[in-house]
Formats: structure tokens, sequence, C-alpha cells
């Protein structure tokens, strides 16, 4: 008998089975139903022998020192500060829109003291800022919005930034410095050998045992186990009761070239052509000295692994529904992006399964097993 069964082992449920593992001592089966660990993060070395990452590029920033010691547990660390280029109007200009964006487009030499009077002139007045439109045309105006962001997201998600929650392209902000980094988080690494030798590291316990290409569908009548943390779709495990919950896929495909470098930066951003929104050389975030190169393209899809929450009102009325179910359904906690649809990062990730161990240690005394003993909250927010 398992004290817990974590279906998933991504960030979400390999956080917790440490924890679990080691500041419980109770038994833990961690089931996978594709055949590695690490979730989305999973990477390896392809057939050139190119350090890839299998689900697109993924590169690790927080400004938190608690998340950030935690993982330093099971990882060293390589610095590493993302750059993204977009292709926009035929040249490569920084992404997220800096100084050097505006002056390199429209043959400027504007300063930064300028700046914030020249997007003031063009932005639009937005009375409440609801969509991801609405976020960027009251800051840069129409004209770098159609440019930068409309086509972008109309690929990436299927539909207009009109129709998406701000939080969407709020993730991407405006800077009128030569800043030209993606992420200004005071933490920004790469695990030194992978994210896969990291994960191993934080699996490698002997109260964990893990299985992998297993799905819970067919074997959760069979492994017998007290309490479980699920980390898949939440829509899936109450079996889609309500409906389905949309969620957005991405089709990657991997080419290796032969010579050692191709992109200028980690990162081409496409939003004006192509039918891929980016592609991604790993060379750069991972220092990796090698004669070959591998870049990914990602295709955005409506079908296929489910990779994204989509930010929406009536989505978010919908994962409410499945959140109240999951309230009355004892001995089962919900975490990580998909089982909570959170639009999160790693680190979000992270946090939230440390949130959600500290909720179970308050909650049940080592050995208890009463059901009664379940915490009234099971979905908790990152912190
Ligand atoms: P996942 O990694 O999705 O793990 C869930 C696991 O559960 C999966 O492995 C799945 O196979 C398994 N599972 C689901 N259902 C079942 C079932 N029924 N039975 C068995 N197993 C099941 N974050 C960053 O911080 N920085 C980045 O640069 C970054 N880049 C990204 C790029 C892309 C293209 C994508 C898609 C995401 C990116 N992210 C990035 C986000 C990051 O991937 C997630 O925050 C993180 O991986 C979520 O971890 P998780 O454990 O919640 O989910
Ligand atoms: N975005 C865009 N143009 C860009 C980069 C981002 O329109 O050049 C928008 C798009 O909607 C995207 C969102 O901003 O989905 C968030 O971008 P991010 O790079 O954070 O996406 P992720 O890495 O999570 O796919």
């Amino acid at each position: 008998m398992f004290d817990w069964l974590i279906v998933g082992a991504g960030f979400a449920g390999s956080v917790l089975a440490e924890r679990l593992a080691t500041q419980r001592g109770e038994r833990v089966l961690v089931i996978d139903r594709r055949p590695h660990i690490g979730g989305n993060a999973y990477d390896r070395h392809d057939d050139a022998g190119v350090l890839i990452h299998q689900y697109g590029p993924h590169i690790f920033h927080t400004n938190s020192q608690m998340i950030f010691d935690h993982l330093s547990q099971f990882t060293e660390w390589r610095p590493y500060e993302h750059r993204v280029l977009a292709n926009v109007d035929g040249m490569l200009v920084p992404i997220p829109i800096n100084l050097d964006t505006v002056n390199k487009l429209y043959n400027l030499n504007l300063t930064s003291e300028e700046l914030p009077r020249w997007f003031a002139d063009r932005a639009e007045t937005v009375e409440e800022i609801k969509t991801s439109e609405d976020v960027v045309v009251s800051v840069v105006g129409r004209e770098l919005y159609e440019k930068f962001f409309q086509g972008y997201t109309r690929k990436q998600w299927g539909m207009d930034p009109s129709e998406l929650d701000k939080s969407v392209t709020a993730r991407v902000p405006t800077r009128t410095n030569r800043d030209d980094r993606y992420f200004t988080d005071e933490y920004q690494f790469m695990p030194k050998h992978g994210y896969t030798r990291m994960f191993e590291k934080m699996l490698r316990h002997p109260n964990i045992s893990v299985m992998t290409q297993t799905d819970y569908r067919d074997v959760r009548d069979v492994i017998p186990h007290k309490r479980l943390i699920f980390t898949g779709p939440i829509d899936e495990y109450f079996d889609f009761r309500f409906g389905r919950l949309p969620y957005r896929s991405l089709q990657f495909r991997h080419v290796t070239l032969d010579q050692e470098q191709a992109l200028p930066t980690g990162t081409v951003n496409y939003p004006q052509t192509e039918d891929y929104t980016r592609i991604s050389e790993y060379k750069h975030m991972t220092g990796q000295q090698h004669p070959k190169t591998t870049l990914t393209y990602e295709y955005p899809s409506a079908i296929g692994d489910p990779y994204y929450p989509i930010p929406k009102p009536e989505n978010a009325e919908l994962f409410k529904k499945y959140e109240r179910l999951a309230m009355q359904t004892p001995n089962v906690w919900f975490v990580g992006r998909l089982a909570t649809y959170r639009y999160y990062n790693m680190d979000q990730v992270t946090g939230q399964a440390l949130a959600t161990f500290r909720r179970i240690n308050e909650a049940l005394p080592v050995g208890d097993d009463s059901a009664t003993a379940t915490p009234k909250v099971r979905i908790v927010a990152a912190e």
C-alpha cells in the first residue's frame, strides 16, 4: 500500500514526491503516461548528441530565493539570461519592445527620456483594461500591437488578443531603456546538467517508486494507495463531467544542422510571417560545445497534448465548477499547470507544490489515515 499515488512526474508531482518521502517518511508512487520523467521540462540528448528540450525551450527564472534554494538541492546551475529577437518588417529587433526596437524599426534616434512621450502619443485610451489587446494598445498603440502581438497571438492561441485575458500578453512588458533581456527576475539560470538530471536526483529516494508509460486511468483501481496527488488535466480526472476545459497544444519540429550556431539569440519570434511562432536554439541556453546545433520550431495546434490553459472568462467559469467538485473529493489534491488551470511558469508550479506540501503537513499528522483529516483547501495558489 502506497501512502501517496502521484499522477505526473513534472515539477508539481516530483517536488511533492520528494517532500513527502523525505520530510514525512511516506511511501510514494509517481506515475506518468509519458515514457520519461520531468513533464514538459524534460530534456535529452538527440541523435546528434545535442541537449534539447523535447517540449520547447524552458528557461528557469524566479524572484523567489526560497524556490531557487529549494531546487538548488538537486542541481548546480549555469547563469543564463534569455534574449529574444522578433522578425518584424524584415528586421530582427528586440522583444520585449525597448528603446532599440523603436529606433531600429522607425530609423529614429530617440533617447530613454523621449520614448515615454513617443509611446504616449500613440497609446490608446482604454476605459478598463480587460483583454490582451487592451494591455498592449494602451501602452504602445495599435501599430506596434499589430506588428508584434496580434499576429503572434492569433497563431499561438487560435484567437484574437481581444478574446484573451489581459494576463497573457501582460507577460511581455514594454521598456523605455535598452534592456533586451526577456526576463528581469533576480535568479535566471539553467540546470547545469539539464532538467532531467535534476528530476532524477529529486526522485532518487528509497521511499519513491516511479512508473512511466503508466496512465492513471488504467491503474486507478489496481494500485492500492491512501491518497492521491493529481497533476494532469482536472477535467480528465472528472471524466469531463461538465464538458472539456480547453487547453492549447503545440507541435514541435526539431531540426539538427551541420553548423555550430544558427540563430543570433536563444529564440527568434515570428509575429508577422510563417505558421510557426518561434524558433529556439538550445546551445545558447545550455552552453553546450558541439559541432552541430539543434533548433525547435513551435507550431500551435488545437489538437495534441495539453500544454497551455487558455485564460479567458468562460474557461475560468468552467474551471470553477471542477474546482468545486475537487473540494468535495476526499483525499485528492490537485496541483500544477493542468490540474489548477493556471498559466504558471516552472517556478510558480514549484511554489504551488511547496505550498501544498505545507497545507498537507498542517492538516495531516503523519500516520493519520482518516479521510476526515483531509484539509478543506486542496487547490493552493502559488506563493
Ligand atoms: P507537466 O510538466 O505538464 O506535468 C504533468 C505530467 O502529468 C505530464 O508529464 C503528463 O504526462 C502527466 N499526466 C497527465 N495526465 C496523466 C494521467 N492520466 N496518467 C499519467 N500521467 C499523466 N516555464 C518556465 O518557467 N520557463 C520557460 O521558459 C517555460 N517555457 C515553456 C515552453 C513551452 C513550449 C511550454 C509548453 C511550457 C513552458 N513553461 C516554461 C511552463 C512549464 O512547462 C510548466 O510550468 C511546468 O512544466 C508545469 O509542470 P507541471 O508538473 O504542472 O505539469
Ligand atoms: N506574445 C506576442 N508576441 C511575441 C511574444 C509574445 O504576441 O513576440 C504574446 C503571445 O500571446 C504569447 C504571450 O504574449 O502567448 C506570452 O508570451 P510568452 O513568451 O511568455 O509565452 P510562452 O513562453 O509561455 O509560450
